[in-house]
């Protein structure tokens, strides 16, 4: 995702080809810092109070202290990069080893080109095992200690899926690398338990308060990841992709579904 502006703590917008972290920046050494992604729709963040909320929870939980003024940061990014269909990023880290003075950084770059292309096919999953019993230590945090996250994506793809579905140990579905899942049985749509540990996705919010106007129930719970293989349809839900319908799972595979669609437009209907 190529940047298109660019603002950090303490000196505000900021050439975005400018190196800005230290080597000893906490974050970078040790993955302890706490970040936000949500989409910009011409130029206006869809629902930026909640992901600040998350993004002070996530803070809390890695023990880190925000500074003052990350609102103002945020406008003047938003402000120099126009009226954009973008993502927002926010990131937090402790700062420097020895210095504890912390950093927020935010940057809006430009969508994944190949966001409608996917949507039109649907994208295929593999279950990964997390290898976890929820809720696990920092299960529900956003920090920057993703790489099982992004190393599950690349495993999925050397085995020509395009993401994976995280399961815990005893099969039970959690969530997919960056997305919320979900699947529709009749007119009832389940997704994860938040108290499994799976993020309180802001898309996840969202689609849970637009179903039950178009006439689908939500179940959240704890499931084996035969429940999903049975399901009528599958899709995953996050800012970036928003609804993304899904082809398969596994060699399990889905026609696009009526629930996916009808919540992709009622999503957009929000923004
Ligand atoms: N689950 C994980 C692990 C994520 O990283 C994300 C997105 O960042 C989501 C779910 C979806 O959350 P949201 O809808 O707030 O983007």
């Amino acid at each position: 995702m190529s940047l298109i502006a660019v603002a950090v703590s303490g000196r505000g917008l900021v050439d975005p080809d400018e190196p800005l972290i230290y080597a000893d920046d906490e974050g970078f050494l040790r993955g302890r810092a706490a970040f936000e992604t949500t989409r910009v729709y011409r130029g206006r963040p869809f629902r930026l109070e909640r992901h600040r909320a998350r993004l002070w929870e996530s803070s809390k939980r890695l023990n880190l202290s925000i500074p003052a003024g990350v609102e103002s940061l945020v406008a003047e990014v938003l402000a120099a990069a126009g009226p954009v269909d973008a993502v927002l990023r926010l990131y937090v880290t402790p700062g420097r080893e020895d210095r504890r003075e912390p950093v927020v950084l935010v940057l809006v770059a430009e969508l994944p080109a190949d966001l409608e292309e996917l949507r039109a096919r649907g994208i295929r999953l593999i279950p990964i095992p997390l290898g976890v019993d929820p809720p696990w230590l920092l299960g529900g945090v956003k920090s920057t200690s993703y790489a099982a996250n992004m190393v599950a994506t690349q495993k999925a793809r050397v085995h020509g899926a395009d993401d994976a579905v995280f399961v815990a140990r005893d099969r039970i579905v959690l969530e997919g690398p960056t997305t919320n899942v979900w699947w529709r049985r009749g007119d009832t749509l389940f997704t994860p338990s938040l108290e499994l540990g799976v993020l309180a996705g802001v898309t996840r919010e969202a689609l849970v308060e637009a179903a039950p106007a178009l006439g689908y129930r939500v179940e959240e719970g704890v499931y084996p990841l035969e429940d999903l293989l049975i399901a009528d349809e599958a899709f995953t839900s996050s800012s970036v992709r928003e609804v993304m319908p899904v082809a398969a799972v596994g060699g399990r595979t889905f026609a696009p579904g009526e629930a996916a669609q009808a919540l992709q437009a009622a999503l957009r209907a929000l923004t």
